[in-house]
């Protein structure tokens, strides 16, 4: 078996490691390389064909491919070793990754640092407990994307939608303008769980009706999906009697949730956040292991990639800084999740330190703001005409405002 010293290894080639890999490069780490086990770089981009992306970052609607190839170019540019075809099977405390390739076989990477950005992946059936057979039909909707984006397959004709998160939205619009007819999206909370933009660009557009706070309650088929049962949910989100409605279909999408890749994460002794799923994290993105650093969906999911970017960005250059030695040490403080706030990242932070706290509010708030508190003491605050858990929202935090703390801040939602 073949073993190799490297300053950085990172794991994953979506636009997470892409960044991270370009800003490690730029920030002086000549020696690093990039795992990636599809075929080729940019992760789930490359199957999300609809524009939409790069808005802030670029200035311009990007399809997710363009957007990708933007980074891979100048990963080129830059002559990141980038080996596709490559599974990182482990990660270790020491910083060893293991992974494997059919061109060089088993190989180990002894890391000086190491970079997590393995993405996320889709929340299955399986871990829904909906009733029903076992028949075919049923996909969840980021698989059914990529047998048409990618592989030009149509999964079926008549359509039914489970969950409005944003990958169910965008496939309510690609299977409808593929021929298929989407006869609803359903969705189990009072409000959906993706972009506004999405809501009324995928469905309101094309007519297709979003039915909140009703849930799939059967699946029908022997072979293949021939029907489901719809029914409204009360508060305690259980099916109302006497609410049901039966759908002709013969394709049900699951858009239930994405869940950070942490297995390795896992194996390598990284902390993990019962909030996030992803790794707890200080300010500059390591992980609870040192030398370890996480960014990109496998560390909380994000909505928009151009945060994605951002904060990967922000890893290479700190992986590059912890090379270097100038790692930030010392005290931290705890960065917790107060009222209607669920999975601020980082976790924790260096005291005087600028940086920016990323979360998910735990519901709709209108007229709101968000607030960071230290003892009772408000250090920021950022008012919207609207909070909901589809948009995640972002709070920068001036150094300044923390310089000689200690202990804890509380980030909270406060209605107006
Ligand atoms: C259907 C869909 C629609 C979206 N629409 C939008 C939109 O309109 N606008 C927008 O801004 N954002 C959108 N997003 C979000 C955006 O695509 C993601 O935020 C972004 O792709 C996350 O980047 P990432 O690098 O963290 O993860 P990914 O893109 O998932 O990349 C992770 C990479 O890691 C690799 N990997 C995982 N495990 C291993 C391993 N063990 N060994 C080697 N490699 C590994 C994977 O193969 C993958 O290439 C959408 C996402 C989806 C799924």
């Amino acid at each position: 078996m073949k073993e190799i010293r490297k300053s950085l290894v990172i794991v994953g080639g979506g636009p997470a490691g892409l960044a991270a890999g370009i800003a490690a490069r730029e920030a002086g780490v000549e020696d690093l390389v990039i795992l990636e086990r599809e075929q080729e770089a940019g992760g789930i981009l490359r199957q999300c064909i609809h524009n939409g992306f790069g808005l802030h970052r670029h200035g311009e609607e990007l399809t997710g491919p363009e957007y990708a190839a933007r980074d891979i170019e100048r990963a080129r540019e830059l002559g990141l070793d980038i080996r596709c075809g490559t599974t990182v099977l482990s990660v270790e405390e020491n910083r060893r990754v293991t992974c494997v390739s059919r061109q060089e076989g088993l190989t180990v990477y002894a890391a000086g640092a190491v970079i997590l950005a393995m993405g996320c992946r889709e929340r299955p059936r399986g871990a829904l407990g909906t009733p029903g057979t076992r028949c075919a039909g049923v996909y969840t909707a980021g698989a059914a994307q990529k047998f048409v984006n990618l592989e030009g397959l149509m999964p079926g004709r008549r359509v039914v939608i489970l969950g409005s998160g944003d990958i169910g939205l965008i496939m309510a619009r690609r299977m409808t303008l593929q021929g298929a007819q989407v006869l609803a999206c359903v969705e189990l909370m009072p409000y959906s769980s993706g972009l506004n933009r999405n809501i009324v660009q995928c469905l309101e557009d094309y007519g297709i009706p979003l039915y909140l706070r009703h849930t799939v309650i059967d699946i029908r088929g022997r072979e293949r999906l021939t029907g489901v049962t719809v029914a409204e949910v009360d508060d305690q989100r259980k099916p109302i009697p006497g609410t049901e409605m039966d759908f002709d279909c013969d394709t049900l999408l699951l858009s239930v949730g994405l869940i950070p890749e942490n297995e390795l994460s896992v194996r390598a002794g990284v902390a993990l956040s019962p909030a996030t799923s992803g790794a707890v994290v200080d300010d500059t993105l390591q992980t609870s292991v040192p030398g370890i650093f996480a960014c990109g969906n496998v560390l909380h999911v994000h909505d928009l990639v151009d945060y994605v970017s951002e904060e990967s960005f922000h890893a290479g250059r700190a992986a590059a800084a912890f090379l270097r030695g100038e790692d930030a040490g010392g005290e931290t403080l705890a960065v917790l999740d107060g009222e209607g706030v669920r999975g601020v990242v980082p976790q924790r932070l260096h005291p005087g330190r600028d940086v920016t706290l990323m979360f998910r509010p735990a519901g709709v708030y209108k007229n709101a703001a968000v607030t960071v508190k230290a003892g009772g003491v408000e250090l920021a605050r950022k008012k919207a005409l609207v909070f909901t858990p589809g948009e995640m929202a972002v709070l920068p935090l001036k150094g300044e405002k923390t310089a000689g703390l200690t202990g804890a801040i509380t980030v909270s939602m406060e209605v107006q």
